[in-house]
């Protein structure tokens, strides 16, 4: 059985790990050299999965007291055995990508533990789940995810090689699941439905023009993340995201630091639609709403219909509001609606 030492040393490395996870990521904020500020950020990236992983491992252990066995070589090695670089052994960073590493299979789809929670702005959180053995879905689907007696659909922003399924969800004010979701923890139960519906990438098309408000960006993020690891080429993105406010783009550095590393698939444009509100103060990108920005950005970019796949996910005024200027034009026009 895992004894309460072992549980302890658990928790002190994986604590390490975290520091050393918020570490990188002040430096990758102060660093200015953007070439350095990508290497950062993919080591930061590495080191937090294998972080979630032991955070996986931890609550596996401490919710199920599973005995400790001889090492499984698919799982990481949280005894406290310390290896040569003295550290707990977990699987080498890039070990996921070749497919060798799994979580541990923690839950079913009836009840999986939330394995981290990240407070974005104060209505926007994102969250990590385990993700339960044989929880299969494509890149852009959304899934029924449940918390006692309710269930919202919510769309998956991880893609599917990754060992953990994450979700990035505003916090309504009065809404019933947000309300609930407020005071979400690391540890709390979550079920999940059967992943469905989604946006698809059109392989056939080399230009795609994807418009989201806020948290509509997750179906996007799943399907670059899916597209970057299948090391695929060929293609272009446009993602074009609106907010109120700078502090809701929750996935702002990851996607300029994959704009930065990868300028000929993405472009990453971030507007602001309440520019002179003191929150945005400092903001220098664009601003308006972001299908007000449309029109632009189909001209300097030289989309047409015949070379162009449009997608929109967000609230319904927006996807009305996009439908409106490119599917007269003959755009063929891909969206989700997340009312
Ligand atoms: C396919 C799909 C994917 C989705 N993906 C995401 C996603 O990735 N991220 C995300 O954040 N959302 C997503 N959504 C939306 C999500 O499913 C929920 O609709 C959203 O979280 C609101 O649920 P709720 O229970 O909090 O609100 P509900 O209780 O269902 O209320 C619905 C609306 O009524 C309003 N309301 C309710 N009670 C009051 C009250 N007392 N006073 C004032 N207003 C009130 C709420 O503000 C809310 O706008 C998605 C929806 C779909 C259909």
């Amino acid at each position: 059985m895992t004894t309460e030492s072992d549980l302890s040393r658990a928790r002190q490395a994986t604590r390490q790990a975290m520091t050393e996870v918020e570490r990188l990521d002040q430096r990758q904020s102060w660093c200015s050299d953007e070439a350095l500020r990508s290497t950062l950020h993919n080591i930061g990236q590495r080191k937090s999965e294998q972080t979630w992983r032991m955070l996986a491992w931890l609550q596996h252990h401490e919710q199920h007291s599973i005995p400790i066995s001889a090492p499984d070589p698919g799982q990481p090695d949280m005894s406290g055995h310390e290896s040569d670089a003295g550290q707990p052994d977990t699987p080498a960073p890039d070990a996921r990508h070749s497919g060798q590493v799994d979580l541990p299979a923690v839950g079913t789809s009836d009840g999986v533990p939330v394995i981290e929670r990240r407070q974005v702005s104060p209505d926007l959180i994102v969250f990590r789940v385990s993700r339960p053995a044989g929880f299969e879905f494509s890149p852009g689907q959304s899934v029924k995810v449940g918390l006692d007696d309710l269930r919202r659909s919510y769309s998956i922003v991880s893609a599917p090689h990754e060992p953990f399924l994450e979700f990035f969800v505003e916090l309504t004010p009065g809404g019933r699941m947000s309300e609930r979701l407020r005071g979400l923890q690391v540890g709390d139960s979550l079920a999940l439905g059967t992943p469905k519906g989604g946006l698809r990438f059109d392989n056939g098309m080399r230009n795609h023009l994807m418009i989201a408000t806020v948290t509509g960006i997750n179906p996007f993020i799943s399907l670059v993340r899916d597209y970057l690891h299948h090391g695929k080429q060929g293609h272009q993105v446009l993602l074009m995201h609106g907010a109120s406010y700078q502090d809701e783009f929750g996935y702002r550095e990851e996607l300029e630091a994959l704009a930065d590393a990868h300028p000929d698939l993405l472009t990453y444009l971030p507007t602001v639609s309440r520019p002179d509100e003191p929150r945005n103060q400092g903001w220098t990108g664009h601003t308006g709403r972001v299908d007000s920005l449309v029109d632009d950005v189909l001209e300097h970019h030289g989309l047409g219909p015949r070379n162009t796949r449009v997608y929109a996910c967000g609230h319904s005024g927006m996807l009305e509001a996009v439908a409106g200027q490119v599917q007269p034009r003959g755009f063929r026009l891909e969206t989700e609606s997340y009312d």
